[in-house]
């Protein structure tokens, strides 16, 4: 059994109302009855943060995280959103680096580990994602990838705020795709990952992260995934907007 705890996140990227995430809540409650052992957290879009913020406080075991944000505090920055802004919300993670806002909104390592920092500055977690495109990978070059990604997000950073960053190995090919990274591929990419960690910082911290595998994760390839020794978790995108499809994989997570 590992020490690490299981993190299961829900990525709604830009879906849903507040109305309908209220409800989803209703059901996903209803579907997850009796788990225990997996962190889960729901990543809506900012506006649905107020409303979901306040129902999952009554939901022991499940936490808020938002899609984004912007690095510095305040200011001229029309369209976005601080950490400190999130924080007001109870949120508690960040995701950061996905690679639609890397792909589409041109965000670099640079950017993304400005964003990093601050969001530790305001004791808001980061989930990092990381991950190579297809023609990387067809070019065996996903070990370059990876190790420039994760040296550039993670520059700056002490043991202890590695220690609250979540990592997310997200194939670019696999993400919306139906295309699964196969569980040897992603146990490889996940591993390698944990070494790269280790050279960044030491043995026992990167020990401790947890490693999350998102791209079109679903209730049918959850378990095997989720049973890998160094995969800790889930970021769901499309599955994540289905309740029950959403509870099955969580119950994975907690079977694994
Ligand atoms: C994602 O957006 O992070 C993701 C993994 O999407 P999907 O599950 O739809 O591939």
């Amino acid at each position: 059994m590992s020490m690490r705890k299981k993190i299961i996140a829900a990525n709604w990227k830009m879906n849903m109302t507040s109305a309908e995430a209220a409800s989803f809540m209703e059901d996903l409650d209803l579907e997850l009855k009796n788990f225990d052992g997996v962190e889960v957290v729901i990543v809506p879009p900012f506006t649905s943060l107020p409303k979901l913020s306040e129902i999952a406080n009554d939901m022991p075991g499940f936490a808020i995280g938002a899609q984004n944000m912007w690095h510095e505090a305040s200011g001229a920055y029309t369209g976005e959103v601080s950490a400190g802004m999130l924080r007001e919300f109870f949120t508690r993670y960040v995701v950061l680096g996905h690679s639609e806002r890397r792909t589409i909104f041109g965000e670099s390592d640079d950017l993304i580990n400005k964003k990093v920092k601050a969001a530790h500055a305001a004791s808001l977690r980061p989930i990092l994602c990381v991950g190579e495109t297809l023609a990387e990978r067809d070019a065996n070059k996903h070990h370059d990838v990876l190790a420039r990604q994760l040296k550039g997000g993670l520059a700056g950073l002490d043991a202890d705020q590695m220690l609250d960053t979540v990592i997310a190995y997200e194939p670019v090919w696999a993400i919306g795709t139906g295309r699964t990274a196969s569980p040897e591929q992603a146990q490889e990419a996940h591993a390698f990952i944990r070494k790269t960690l280790t050279e960044l910082f030491d043995a026992p911290t990167a020990a401790k992260v947890r490693i999350q595998y998102g791209g079109s994760v679903k209730p049918d390839n959850a378990q095997e995934l989720l049973h890998q020794p160094d995969i800790d978790g889930a970021l769901v995108g499309g599955a994540s907007l289905d309740s029950r499809s959403f509870a099955k994989i969580v119950k994975a997570g907690s079977r694994a």
